[in-house]
């Protein structure tokens, strides 16, 4: 019913619009607008504080849907879900409260901020400093790459309290946009995802209360891995969303297309190149689903799966999409037809949340 239902809004409301939100790089405001109407922007937001309460897997189908359609929308419920995690995993009572609230009522997305210009893979070099002032944390530095970042209202920020204890020395706060020192960089123009804002978010002397701490002092890095062990689990659906989304049209394209006097749909080497497709992306999803499970569950193995997961999906996308484009051939290479955006939309899921070669370190580091 749930996958049904995000479905038919998506189609209706989202679909239209993605092609012009990836051509004029522009925040998909509509999606915004229809995920928020429909309680779907941040559904795994608890129940107590005010949210829809959906588990990891339904979490996990809305996101497929959406990104089946528009990847970059697919990007507000999944980053709501980044951004806010660290709150509801070890954020104080009182933080969660404050925060949940606006999030689960459509009044303020939640943005990640752990990378930096040159903390990428080893995020634990960062350089972000926070010094405590009496009742007051002030926050300096330069975050890169943030996602949604100028369109969200609030961020989690890892930022350094203890320089001499590296990943041990690392805080994480709420930062709010109105917060005075706060700005943002230009846009970045990327390949794909067009239309999910990534930019650089500048901290300058930023005064924040010292109950925006998440968790006790020192815990930060570990709570924004323990993020990543759920959260990569969207970025799975994101990619298979994506690759659905590919299949789907590639599907009907061959059944119209014809060459040699019939439907391409009746030669079997397209037939061959369709039913590979079709069968990579099922064992994404059973992979997908099977660790949205663990998520829900926190089972001790959920650090390989979570990993496995998004690896294995994203490679899925990048393959899927590209084997979509080929079967729309010189027609899969232009803008007329969405393959060749999905193409480009798929590349980035083997990079974000730790690219696909970190995914690999993390599972061989957990192997099950
Ligand atoms: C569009 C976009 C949105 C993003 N959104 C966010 C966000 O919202 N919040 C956030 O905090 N970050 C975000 N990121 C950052 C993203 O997570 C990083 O780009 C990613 O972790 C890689 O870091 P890097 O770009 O510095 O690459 P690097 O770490 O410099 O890696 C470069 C290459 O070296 C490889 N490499 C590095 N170390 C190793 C190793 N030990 N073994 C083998 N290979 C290695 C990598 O796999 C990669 O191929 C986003 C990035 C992009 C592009």
């Amino acid at each position: 019913m749930l996958r049904d239902a995000v479905r038919s809004l998506a189609e209706a409301k989202i679909a239209p619009h993605a092609a012009a939100v990836d051509e004029e790089a522009r925040f998909p405001r509509e999606a915004l607008d229809a995920l928020v109407a429909n309680d779907l922007h941040a559904v795994h937001v608890p129940e107590e504080y005010g949210g829809a309460g959906a588990d990891a897997l339904a979490t996990v189908i809305v996101i497929e849907e959406v990104a089946r359609v528009c990847a970059s929308s697919s990007l507000i419920p999944a980053v709501n879900k980044l951004g806010s995690l660290p709150v509801i995993l070890s954020g104080s009572e009182a933080l969660k409260k404050k925060y949940m609230a606006p999030l689960a009522k459509g009044e303020g997305m939640f943005s990640y901020c752990l990378s930096e210009p040159d903390a990428g893979s080893d995020a634990a070099g960062m350089k972000t400093r926070a010094v405590r002032d009496g009742d007051f944390w002030v926050l300096n530095g330069v975050k890169r790459w943030i996602t949604n970042a100028g369109e969200s209202e609030f961020y989690t920020v890892m930022a350094v309290t203890d320089p001499e204890k590296r990943s041990k020395g690392i805080s994480a706060f709420v930062v709010e946009k109105s917060d005075p020192g706060v700005s943002f960089g230009a846009p970045e123009k990327k390949l794909g995802i067009k239309g999910s804002p990534t930019r650089e978010v500048y901290l300058d002397n930023v005064r924040i209360p010292a109950d925006r701490m998440i968790g006790e002092e020192g815990t930060g890095f570990a709570t924004a891995m323990k993020t990543l062990d759920h959260t990569r689990i969207t970025i799975a659906a994101q990619a298979l969303g994506i690759a659905q989304g590919a299949l789907d049209y590639a599907k009907g394209y061959v059944k119209e297309r014809k060459q040699f006097g019939k439907p391409i749909a009746d030669f079997q080497g397209v037939q061959f190149m369709l039913a590979d497709m079709a069968m990579k992306i099922e064992a994404a999803r059973q992979l997908t689903y099977a660790a949205a499970a663990k998520s829900e569950r926190n089972d001790s193995d959920l650090t390989f799966q979570g990993a496995a997961a998004k690896c294995f999906a994203s490679d899925v996308a990048m393959e899927v999409t590209t084997d979509a484009v080929q079967l729309l051939g010189g027609y899969g290479y232009t803008r007329d037809y969405p393959v060749e955006r999905m193409m480009r939309d798929a590349k980035i899921t083997q990079i974000y949340e730790g690219t696909n070669q970190v995914q690999r370190i993390v599972m061989a580091r957990n192997l099950p």
